[in-house]
């Protein structure tokens, strides 16, 4: 129900965490976070119930293993699976590298699920959302962009049907967030060296005011310095720029 992505200079746990808190009026039943520590590794921690749960255990496995600049965040709203540990988000890729949150439904999720299994993927939740995953995956492995995360992603993306935002990350390719939006929202918020997502502006208004609205069957790649918005085909496309001038 609630999603943050951060690119930039600063420890990215410290700013997921605190944008998930304060998306938790939405209401939420699991949540999770992914930190890249830039040096071809994805550390992944979820836990079903309040973020205190998910606090506790960051405390348990030391904040140390989730040291990093890049990091994406989410709070569940359970549409396709119970929620439960397993099913709370990120979800990884098969060798760990790519990870995903999503908010809202993949609609042909069944179809594509069946075809990722057919050629030897094997799932570990009872998500929609990990079919994405798997999807970039397998286009970063074998597909005809190979090695170019953003270009997988797009491929992926354009399989899919419903109403999501989706926001990935790729361990080998720290400092870049692919992120799309159909049907419910996404914002970038801009700011000096270092870039936000989320669904809410109120996620990163303590840290920047200045943000950018996407529009429907948008994509955005953001890294610490940059935002390049476009449509699902790779064409550019311009976002809703505005400034934040009131205060929570
Ligand atoms: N459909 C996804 C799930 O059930 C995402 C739900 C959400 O929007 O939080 O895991």
């Amino acid at each position: 129900c609630g999603i943050v992505g951060y690119v930039g200079q600063r420890d990215a746990l410290d700013i997921v965490i605190e944008a998930l808190r304060r998306m938790e009026y939405r209401g939420y039943d699991s949540a999770g976070v992914a930190i890249l520590d830039g040096h071809g590794h994805t550390a992944i921690e979820k836990k079903a119930g309040r973020l205190e749960n998910l606090d506790k255990q960051i405390a348990t496995v030391g904040r140390q293993s989730l040291a990093g600049t890049t990091g994406i965040g989410h709070t569940r709203w359970a549409t396709h699976g119970q929620p439960t540990d397993r099913n709370a988000h990120p979800h990884a890729g098969s060798d760990g590298s790519i990870a995903v949150v999503h908010n809202g439904i993949i609609e042909n999720y069944a179809v594509l699920r069946a075809e990722l299994e057919a050629s030897g993927v094997e799932f570990s939740s009872d998500t929609d959302t990990e079919t994405a995953v798997h999807l970039v995956e397998r286009e970063y492995t074998s597909g005809p962009t190979a090695g170019d995360f953003v270009a997988s992603a797009y491929a992926a993306l354009r399989r899919l049907e419903g109403a999501f935002t989706l926001v990935f990350t790729h361990s080998f390719h720290p400092g870049t967030i692919v992120a799309a939006r159909r049907s419910t929202p996404l914002v970038v918020g801009v700011g000096d060296g270092e870039m936000f997502l989320s669904s809410d502006v109120t996620a990163f208004i303590e840290h920047t005011r200045e943000a950018v609205e996407l529009g429907q069957d948008q994509v955005v790649v953001i890294t610490a310095d940059s935002y390049t918005i476009t449509d699902f085909d790779g064409q550019p496309s311009a976002g809703k720029p505005f400034h934040i001038d009131w205060d929570l």
